[in-house]
């Protein structure tokens, strides 16, 4: 196999094949990689503009039953730190949102098994009827193949229920690495592969835009990567035209602090700071059909954010007020919206605040 075809077969846009994928891993000099990453920005996001966003996490329960073995977060019932977040709650924090300048809330959280489909429309609603303008970036494919179970309905019927009530988007979590040798390892009790992937596809069916995301860096091996990126890829293939699919892809590393996957296991993360350059370029490689790819500031912090900007990533994500779930494994890059355009600029790049959806909004953000 030679490096020169398979950069040409990427510039192309033509789909590489597993072997082509952990070849250019293994083989092509990182530089090379940047180069290449950079170049397929450029194809997909002409011009010299990086995204970022303000929005707000807020946990919606920290009870899970699935206990994840990288997860910190999570409580079972009974815990005496269990919580359930009020209305009055989300109250307090999304006026704090919109005094930010945001307007979409990321609601994620545990697999409740005390919370049922009626909750979760029922919150919608109400906080849409509080805040019609609020945007709601919420739950994940597990959390439906939870609740399709637990009510009999099909992952269709679940996720046009929850659009009707007020859902806007429908973020990647809980892919991990779609392979089911490292799911049964690190997240026994969560959707297989194929159950995540059925549930994007009927996302994609009602037009509820979606973001692919890997989890890696822990059991996986470099072929399972390539693997998962070309599941991604074939699924987007299959969407309906017109409709948007995956918007991003965005891939973040195992943070180790304190697992069960670390502590019992004795795995720790296998995060290197060109390991990521080199996944963000290879990633730009594979996923020749979704458009944006985002670096993942919040774990990887500036340094390596700023030369993903030059590998093929074209935004930084979201100032995430409020992060519980990677922060609790040790993630803990913290920047305000001052300073992630500065990060954006000092990688040479123009700050372009964005939605949800990757357009770009106005007006300029507050400090
Ligand atoms: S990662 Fe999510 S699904 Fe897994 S235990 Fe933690 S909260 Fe539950």
């Amino acid at each position: 196999m030679e490096l020169k075809e398979l950069f040409k077969k990427a510039f192309d846009l033509e789909p590489l094949t597993v072997e082509e994928g952990t070849f250019l891993y293994y083989k092509a000099p990182l530089e090379e990689l940047m180069f290449a990453g950079d170049k397929l920005r450029q194809i997909h996001n002409p011009g010299n503009g990086a995204g970022w966003m303000i929005d707000r996490n807020v946990n919606i329960t920290n009870i899970c039953f699935s206990q994840c073995t990288f997860c910190n977060f999570c409580r079972r019932k009974g815990d005496p730190d269990g919580y359930t977040t009020s209305i009055d709650e989300y109250i307090k924090k999304i006026d704090e949102l919109f005094a930010l300048g945001g307007d979409q809330l990321l609601l994620q959280g545990g697999m409740n098994p005390g919370l049922g489909l009626a909750f979760y429309l029922d919150l919608f609603r109400q906080l849409k009827e509080l805040y019609p303008r609020l945007k709601l970036h919420a739950l994940g494919p597990p959390e439906i193949v939870f609740l399709s179970k637990k009510e009999n309905l099909k992952y269709y019927e679940v996720l046009g229920k929850l659009q009707a009530a007020g859902l806007d988007s429908l973020p990647g979590a809980g892919a991990e690495i779609l392979s089911d040798r490292v799911r049964k390892i690190v997240s026994p009790a969560k959707a297989t592969a194929n159950e995540w992937l059925d549930v994007m596809m009927d996302a994609h069916k009602l037009n509820l835009p979606t973001s692919a995301t890997m989890m890696y860096g822990h059991i996986e091996t470099i072929e399972e990567r390539i693997e998962h990126l070309i599941k991604i890829r074939e699924l987007q293939d299959e969407k309906p035209e017109g409709n948007y699919g995956f918007i991003t892809f965005i891939p973040w590393p195992f943070q180790d602090e304190g697992t069960v996957l670390s502590e019992k296991s004795g795995i720790e993360s296998r995060y290197t700071g060109p390991d990521y350059i080199r996944l963000i370029a290879v990633s730009r490689m594979m996923l020749n059909n979704i458009r944006n790819l985002q670096a993942s500031l919040l774990t990887v912090g500036k340094e390596i954010a700023m030369l993903s900007l030059n590998a093929g990533a074209n935004d930084l994500g979201s100032i995430m007020i409020e992060e519980n779930v990677v922060s609790a494994a040790g993630a803990n890059n913290r920047f305000n919206a001052v300073e992630i355009q500065e990060i954006i600029r000092e990688a040479g790049f123009n700050p372009v605040r964005r939605n949800q959806k990757y357009e770009p909004v106005s007006p300029p953000p507050v400090s």
